[in-house]
């Protein structure tokens, strides 16, 4: 530990944005870097306590104390090789995840948790910048040939994993673009793709084959997969949309968030959408349903888009702002989130049922809404749904965004063709190791647990590489997390 005294010296600094005016007129990353002086600083307040909880709270198990003490010391190359250790993609990761390891920070309990997420960030761009990363081809290549379906960033940790066991990977991708959600899904305000592009290119020096606008179970066919390759793993995401099955839902100018994303991620990057007229929430009352990241990431985009109105309504209550008891630290506590986005304008409703969408000449124009209490609880002790009584309310709606989360992963195609087993919810079953009832075929990420977080699919990458590596190899050098 650095400097012993260094939480008792220093406070916590918040990440910086850009000013809101000049962000919104452009879709550039709002976030700005911190100096290495800041960083360092920052560091210091971590105590390196005996028992890091940091590091239980971090799904790939980051070495966060000794990162934090590697960065005060100055020694960067430290801190990277062992942020790189446990991460593949630190640099999104640094930037996109909710830094569940900063809400089992011991100094949390009784100050402002050490800035986890933006030490990492330092570390990955100081190695970038100053040429630490170079690209890392296997000594040493084994004859097996392994698929990963889809590149998301289950996908990419999985491929990375295995390339540096020397396996030979090669990954498909439906899309025209590598990235998963990284790339069509978070718009580029909170992730430019330049990022992404860096990541991608290094991986394909060390050796991995990307194939694009390569459906499997459609261009690619299941059969080929099974017979080419000696393990395959799934990583093709969640993506099947919940929808709002009210009356009025036929109306046009009713879209689901990742229809609204793709596009609008599209037009950003200055890819044509393939002949579909792009939806364009320009001086329009636009209304997100759904309170969750991609609502949020929704809100956004509309502000950019220069919408008239924006307004963003939640079925549940309104999330606390202090720490719940049912969610005492180390837990991740469910608490009420203020994103980059809705600092930038519109309004946020929580308790809000949907009744019916309201039209005119075929187009949405209202919503019709009451008011919902959740205070009563049933046999059980689960709160029930209530509408309050004369709370009935219109809003007006030229452009309605369902942002109401994902089911699970698309069956038709790929996953019936290949014959897996769902569990209850429709994700791909698999067992402890990954391997779904298919020999050879496992399962990672979102595909695999359902609508999740990045630094989770970097994690179950991970783990379904270390699991491929063992099946192929009878054992497996590679890390378990
Ligand atoms: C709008 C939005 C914002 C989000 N924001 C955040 C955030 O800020 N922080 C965070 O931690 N998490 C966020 N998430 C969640 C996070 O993005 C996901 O949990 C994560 O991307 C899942 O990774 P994955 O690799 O499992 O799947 P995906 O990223 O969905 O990638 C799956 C890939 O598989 C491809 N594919 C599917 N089927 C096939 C096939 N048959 N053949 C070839 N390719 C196929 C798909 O085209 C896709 O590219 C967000 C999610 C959304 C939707
Ligand atoms: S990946 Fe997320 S949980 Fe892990 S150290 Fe980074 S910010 Fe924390």
């Amino acid at each position: 530990m650095g400097d012993v005294r260094g939480f008792l010296k220093v406070k916590r600094e918040y990440a910086q944005y850009r000013p809101v005016c000049e962000r919104l007129n452009d879709f550039s990353e709002v976030a700005a870097l911190r100096t290495t002086a800041q960083s360092q600083s920052q560091a210091s307040r971590c105590m390196d306590c005996g028992t890091p909880f940091c590091h239980w709270g971090c799904p790939i198990g980051n070495y966060i104390p000794e990162w934090n003490d590697a960065v005060f010391g100055g020694y960067w190359e430290k801190a990277f090789r062992l942020l790189d250790a446990t991460n593949n993609l630190p640099e999104i990761t640094g930037r996109l995840c909710p830094a569940l390891c900063e809400y089992a920070c011991v100094l949390g309990i009784n100050d402002e948790p050490v800035t986890v997420r933006e030490d990492e960030l330092a570390i990955i761009e100081f190695a970038f910048e100053h040429g630490l990363i170079k690209p890392r081809t296997p000594k040493k290549r084994t004859k097996n040939k392994i698929a990963v379906v889809g590149s998301g960033p289950a996908g990419l940790a999985c491929a990375d994993q295995l390339n540096r066991a020397g396996h030979h990977v090669v990954v498909f991708e439906k899309d025209d673009k590598l990235g998963g959600i990284l790339r069509y899904g978070i718009p580029d305000f909170k992730l430019e793709k330049r990022i992404l592009d860096r990541r991608l290119q290094l991986l394909e020096k060390e050796g991995i084959v990307f194939q694009v606008s390569t459906e499997v179970g459609k261009v690619f066919s299941v059969s080929k997969l099974k017979k080419d390759f000696d393990a395959v793993c799934l990583c093709g995401g969640s993506r099947v949309p919940r929808d709002l099955s009210i009356e009025g839902r036929h109306l046009k100018g009713i879209h689901f968030a990742m229809d609204y994303l793709v596009q609008s991620n599209k037009k950003a990057a200055g890819i044509p959408c393939g002949g579909v007229q792009g939806i364009d929430t320009k001086e329009l009352n636009v209304v997100v349903i759904g309170g969750g990241d991609t609502g949020a990431d929704c809100v956004g985009t509309a502000h950019r888009q220069g919408a008239k109105c924006v307004v963003q309504i939640e079925l549940l209550p309104k999330p606390s702002e202090q720490r719940p008891e049912e969610d005492p630290w180390p837990k991740y506590p469910r608490l009420l989130k203020t994103s980059s986005s809705h600092e930038e304008g519109g309004e946020r409703h929580w308790s809000i049922l949907t009744k019916k969408f309201i039209g005119q000449n075929g187009h949405v124009k209202k919503l019709s809404c009451v008011k919902v209490d959740f205070s009563g609880k049933d046999e059980h002790g689960w709160p029930v749904m209530k509408e309050v009584s004369r709370s009935a309310f219109d809003i007006d709606a030229d452009c309605v965004i369902l942002a109401l989360g994902f089911l699970h992963p698309e069956h038709h195609g790929l996953l019936e063709d290949m014959g897996v087993t769902f569990d209850a919810k429709g994700n791909v079953d698999a067992d402890g190791k990954f391997k779904t009832n298919i020999k050879g075929i496992f399962t990672a990420g979102d595909m695999h647990r359902g609508q999740s977080l990045v630094v989770w699919a970097i994690a179950e990458g991970r783990r379904a590489a270390h699991a491929i590596d063992e099946y192929l190899m009878g054992k497996s050098a590679l890390p378990k997390m």
